[in-house]
């Protein structure tokens, strides 16, 4: 109850801030009128920079915003919202010049007055922001170098367009005016300088040394990380955090990965990764004793958020790491609530924590269902892809009051969901993590 409170808190101010810039427009005394297609035009542009600005707030990762939706879904918000604000500022030149033609004129760098060439090449920043965002895979932009774009180009955008703002300076005359926007403009600078400055100096106070690094099955392997004068990190099973590796915590390189240890032991941190691209396919020449930072614990993806009487698990490849988080913790806690997994791998070779779930199901009342797509000859158990079928055979005859918990691919994430959705199971029932925010 508490976090739907806050979560409606949140929206309200976030509606509250977005609108403000237009209602102070009313205050005091209004500068002379320049028809309707002129002023919805700048209100268009002032709502989707306050947007803009809110942003920096949205994508800071600050707990108490974050907490009452999931840090997934805040980013999907992020995305979405961007998209909306980016066509209300474009709108902004487009009315007007639809408006008055002879306006366009002023897109010429060369004779328009400086306050204007500085919102176009505000808008351009805007462009190259929102283009490289949606279409980053397709123009073969590395994630590294997107993220540098990404944050350099909305810093620049912002601030030109504040610039232009200024020049133009014709709603925003009066000091009243002035100072919200300046007061604006603060708030989104202070948002950067937590994210960039506060919580990485906070990170370098609470650093943590790989005390080993495992072979798993399945390409992966497991970090073993050792706070370093502290006492770790509190998480909840199947959360998550932003993991730097022998740089600084000010480095802009930084990777999610899911805990996989058990959250009773917050001094002995486990996360497990796949090898997949340019960073995590070096995660096994990680030499001991190598210092490693963590902003976290994030996510919603948890056994701890809501009480069921039990549990149904569905785990694609390496979408197991939460649920070994979750399982781990429910064992140290002697949780006997009843739990099945369903677990996707290609081989039973390749399907990473298989002994360690055997060795589980003598702790918890735990049934695991392997489902292998590329089974050796003499495998007897479930093959293909997890779906309606082979859910429907295993669910426990509680199915009713489970809470089911899938971590995979997004393309299974959608099956799935469709797949007990036809078996009955009520949606609120479901939480997903998915491993690809971008
Ligand atoms: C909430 C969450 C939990 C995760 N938990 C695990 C886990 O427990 N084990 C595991 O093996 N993987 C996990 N992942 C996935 C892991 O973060 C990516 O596989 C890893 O960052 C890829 O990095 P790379 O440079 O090796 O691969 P690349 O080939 O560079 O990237 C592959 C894809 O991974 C994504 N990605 C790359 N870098 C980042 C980054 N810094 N931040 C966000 N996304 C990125 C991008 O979509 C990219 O296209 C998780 C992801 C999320 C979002």
């Amino acid at each position: 109850m508490r976090h739907i409170w806050r979560g409606a808190f949140w929206i309200a101010l976030y509606l509250l801030l977005i609108i403000a810039p237009l209602f102070v427009l009313l205050i005091g005394q209004a500068p002379p009128g320049r028809g309707f297609w002129r002023e919805f035009s700048v209100g268009l542009g002032f709502a989707g920079l306050s947007m803009m600005g809110l942003q920096f707030f949205l994508t800071g990762r600050f707990r108490h915003i974050t907490s009452p939706y999931g840090i997934d879904v805040v980013y999907h918000f992020h995305r979405q919202i961007a998209i909306i604000a980016f066509f209300f500022i474009l709108l902004h030149p487009v009315i007007l010049i639809s408006s008055s033609p002879s306006t366009l004129v002023l897109l010429n760098p060369l004779t328009a007055p400086w306050w204007i060439t500085i919102g176009t090449g505000g808008l351009l920043a805007f462009i190259i922001v929102i283009v490289t965002s949606l279409y980053r895979i397709e123009m073969g932009i590395i994630f590294e170098h997107w993220r540098i774009i990404h944050g350099y180009m909305s810093v620049v955008a912002v601030a030109f367009s504040m610039t232009h703002i200024a020049g133009v300076s014709y709603y925003v005359q009066e000091p009243v005016k002035r100072w919200l926007w300046i007061s604006m403009v603060i708030g989104w600078i202070l948002a950067l300088l937590y994210v960039r400055i506060v919580k990485p100096i906070s990170m370098l106070r609470r650093p943590y040394l790989i005390e080993n690094v495992i072979k798993e099955r399945g390409d992966s392997w497991t970090l073993a990380l050792k706070p370093h004068g502290h006492k770790g990190m509190n998480f909840k099973p199947g959360q998550f955090a932003w993991l730097t590796i022998g740089k600084s915590p000010f480095a802009i390189r930084e990777h999610p990965f899911s805990f996989s240890s058990s959250a009773m032991n917050p001094g002995q941190i486990e996360m497990t990764i796949k090898e997949l691209g340019d960073f995590t396919s070096k995660i096994g020449e990680v030499a001991r004793g190598t210092r490693a930072f963590m902003d976290g614990p994030y996510g919603t993806f948890t056994i701890d958020h809501y009480r069921s009487s039990g549990y149904v698990f569905i785990a694609g490849g390496v979408g197991i790491t939460p649920i070994i988080s979750i399982l781990r913790t429910m064992a140290d806690r002697n949780d006997l609530r009843p739990v099945v997994l369903f677990y996707q791998s290609k081989t039973l070779e390749g399907t990473t924590f298989r002994e360690e779930l055997e060795n589980l199901k003598k702790r918890l009342n735990l049934q695991v269902i392997h489902i292998l797509s590329q089974p050796a000859d003499d495998w007897e158990g479930e093959t293909g892809r997890i779906n309606e079928k082979v859910i429907a055979k295993y669910l426990p005859s509680t199915r009713m009051d489970c809470e089911y918990l899938v971590c995979g691919p997004q393309p299974m994430q959608m099956a799935l969901k469709e797949a007990l959705e036809k078996l009955g199971i009520s949606l609120e029932r479901v939480q997903s993590e998915s491993f690809n925010f971008v």
